[in-house]
């Protein structure tokens, strides 16, 4: 099988899984208790930590590892809402995962603004700094660094750089970025998150970096107060160790990109009226989401796994639901539009060859179900 829905999750990377075996096995010690081979593992989290401010440009203290990215953006939205008065607003792109806009919905209600988009899917600044024009103040802005459904990037570090202007806590939901893209701008953010699992890393845990970023989880002294609950350091090493491989890979992303490219001019020529969304946008190198001109998508994910390749409906955290998806609204597709995107998503391990392999997949894919389909109208007649 040929695996295209990284984005929804990344198979563990081989020194991960090593290195997950190997702390369970020797640093499975509680990080606080009293004596020496527990504060062997505690000085172990604490060189992780080390590690990854290091390599974020960030300091140790403002970092703190969670169970993933839905925690830490849970975290920044519920603490921006119990510090701030209540009337205090908060402003949200349209394309936001449902692990900020809902809590972003329970926490604020509707002193939600949305900042709109240009068209191509990205927030449209001079809107964003015209929002900003009104009183009062945000009490956050939330714009992620790329979109999980469509890979657009949004133009978050200017975002930042405004909002520092204006001595704004800004939160950037980077978990799609973290593992692909460069991470120097990061630090501008007043707060962002990764999720191990999007980079060759183990679920259930991630970080938040950011010094206002309060805390949620009571009832415990860990992560500096700030987090509650025993640090699960086996998985914070075998993330450390992912982050370390997708460091040292994340410079090819324009060769990268090209084999995604012509993959999607490929199609356009083979399947007529196939749209890709977010062609026009600046996007992550490996996410393709593509407006399929007929046939349901959940009938193209099954033809295209009985071919040997698996894809996505759009992203996994909407398929199923009813509910329109982030991108679906903000391309303004129809609900019957919404039903027929396909996501296709690489990792490192994809070379050219799979995406043409890929792309051969989706053109037979489409004569078969093109052939279904005649074959049926003619059973009907
Ligand atoms: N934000 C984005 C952009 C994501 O793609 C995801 C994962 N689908 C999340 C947040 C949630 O991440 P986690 O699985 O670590 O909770």
């Amino acid at each position: 099988m040929s695996y295209f829905d990284n984005n929804a999750t990344t198979p563990i990377l081989p020194r991960a899984l090593d290195a997950l075996r190997q702390a369970s096995a020797e640093d499975w010690f509680n990080p606080s208790s009293p004596y020496r081979r527990s504060s062997r593992t505690k000085a172990k989290l604490s060189q992780s930590r080390d590690y990854w401010a290091q390599s974020l440009g960030v300091d140790s203290s403002d970092l703190v590892f969670t169970s993933g990215a839905t925690e830490a953006n849970n975290q920044v939205i519920a603490s921006a809402s119990q510090n701030h008065p209540s009337d205090s607003r908060i402003l949200l792109s349209g394309i936001e995962h449902p692990s900020v806009g809902e809590p972003a919905r329970f926490w604020f209600g509707d002193r939600l603004e949305l900042i709109p988009n240009d068209g191509h899917g990205t927030v449209c600044l001079d809107a964003f700094v015209g929002l900003l024009d009104h009183a009062p103040a945000p009490a956050l802005v939330c714009v992620m660094a790329a979109n999980n459904e469509s890979g657009v990037i949004q133009p978050w570090a200017e975002v930042a750089r405004i909002c520092r202007e204006r001595n704004l806590p800004f939160h950037c939901d980077a978990t799609q970025w973290i593992g692909k893209m460069p991470v120097d701008d990061l630090r501008l953010c007043s707060s962002f998150c990764a999720s191990a699992h999007k980079f060759g890393g183990p679920k259930g845990v991630g970080c938040l970096v950011g010094a206002h970023a309060g805390n949620l989880q009571i009832g415990g002294s860990q992560e500096g107060g700030r987090r509650a609950g025993t640090e699960n350091f086996p998985a914070i090493e075998a993330m450390t160790v992912a982050w370390r491989e997708s460091l040292a890979e994340c410079g090819a992303s324009d060769e990268r990109a090209a084999w995604r490219d012509r993959m999607e001019e490929d199609l356009q020529s083979a399947i007529p009226e196939l749209r890709v969304i977010g062609q026009d946008a600046n996007r992550l190198w490996n996410t393709s989401l593509l407006l399929m001109p007929k046939f349901g998508n959940l009938q193209w994910v099954e033809k295209m796994d009985a071919l040997g390749f698996e894809i996505s409906t759009g992203s996994a955290c909407s398929s199923g639901s009813e509910a329109l998806s982030p991108s679906a609204r903000a391309y303004s597709l129809d609900p019957m539009e919404a039903k027929r995107l396909v996501r296709v998503s690489s990792f490192y391990g994809h070379g050219q060859r799979d995406w043409l392999e890929l792309t051969d997949a989706f053109v037979c894919a489409y004569q078969r179900l093109t052939e279904e389909s005649s074959g049926s109208n003619l059973i009907s007649i």
